[in-house]
């Protein structure tokens, strides 16, 4: 089917969202804040910030802020009280009501390790190319790298994880102009937004709503597990996705964010 633009269906949805209770699920890179050269420089807008802490206040929204960062990137960078954080694509959840680590198997522990210390050390000398431990996992980020080094840096990553990835210990997964590496096991942004649904459903009430926002390859997984009992937008140019509706760009999102906040009074 293909993917609507969401604030041309506002008017319709609108009825639908004005009922419920939500729980919103966004990505933070290129949905709450806009893609930048330096991961590091990432931030919340003000706006954006007054935007989320409103529909907190409304009493009917919840929010989970699940993203590749680390637990403890995401949280000092969102830093609203209330608000439930996933690092490390959910491997990592800390809220309200939920304190959560997947628990790692050591085999896919110690390759992570192995491949860290080789992989460091040959990405170091690809100028622009650089390696982030994110504790659970790694990113080989790549955004800075010339096009001449692309294919050095991807080579280096291909051949420091070989081995583990033969064996299945961990899984190398492109994102954007970066290779994530993440240790092989069942669980993705998919089955934190439900585990984390279900945790949220107060016993006897009915289960909240879930909205899922995001722009990324790691989104699929989420719009693919509430396609059917949700909402959920691809934030980006309209493309083959899992969502139903997209919204263009971060600007966008926090467009939505202020009519969601406007359609029931307090
Ligand atoms: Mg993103």
């Amino acid at each position: 089917m293909e993917v609507r633009h969401l604030l041309e269906y506002w008017e319709g949805l609108k009825m639908d969202l004005a009922c419920r209770s939500l729980y919103l699920f966004l990505d933070f890179d290129g949905t709450l804040s806009p893609i930048v050269r330096d991961p590091g420089q990432a931030v919340l807008s003000l706006r954006m910030r007054r935007r989320l802490k409103k529909l907190l206040r409304t009493g009917w929204c919840k929010i989970a802020v699940i993203s590749g960062r680390t637990l403890e990137d995401i949280r000092g960078r969102v830093g609203i009280a209330g608000i439930t954080y996933g690092g490390n694509h959910g491997l990592e959840v800390e809220g309200p009501e939920v304190k959560f680590r997947y628990p790692v198997p050591e085999k896919a522990g110690c390759a992570l390790e192995d491949v860290r210390r080789t992989l460091d050390k040959a990405l170091s000398a690809i100028p622009g190319a650089f390696l982030e431990d994110k504790g659970m996992t790694l990113t080989a980020h790549l955004r800075n790298v010339k096009r001449g080094g692309l294919l050095i840096a991807a080579h280096a990553v291909s051949e420091a994880t070989g081995p583990h990835r033969m064996r299945g210990e961990i899984v190398v997964c492109p994102g954007r102009e970066a290779f994530e590496i993440r240790p092989s096991v069942e669980w993705n942004k998919g089955k934190t937004v439900l585990w984390l649904l279900e945790k949220g459903t107060v016993a006897g009430r009915e289960r909240p709503w879930p909205l899922c926002v995001g722009d990324d390859r790691t989104d699929e997984d989420a719009f693919r597990a509430i396609r059917e009992r949700g909402l959920t937008v691809f934030v980006g140019p309209p493309r083959q996705t899992q969502a139903r509706y997209y919204l263009k760009n971060v600007g966008e999102v926090e467009a939505f964010f202020g009519k969601l906040g406007r359609i029931r009074k307090r």
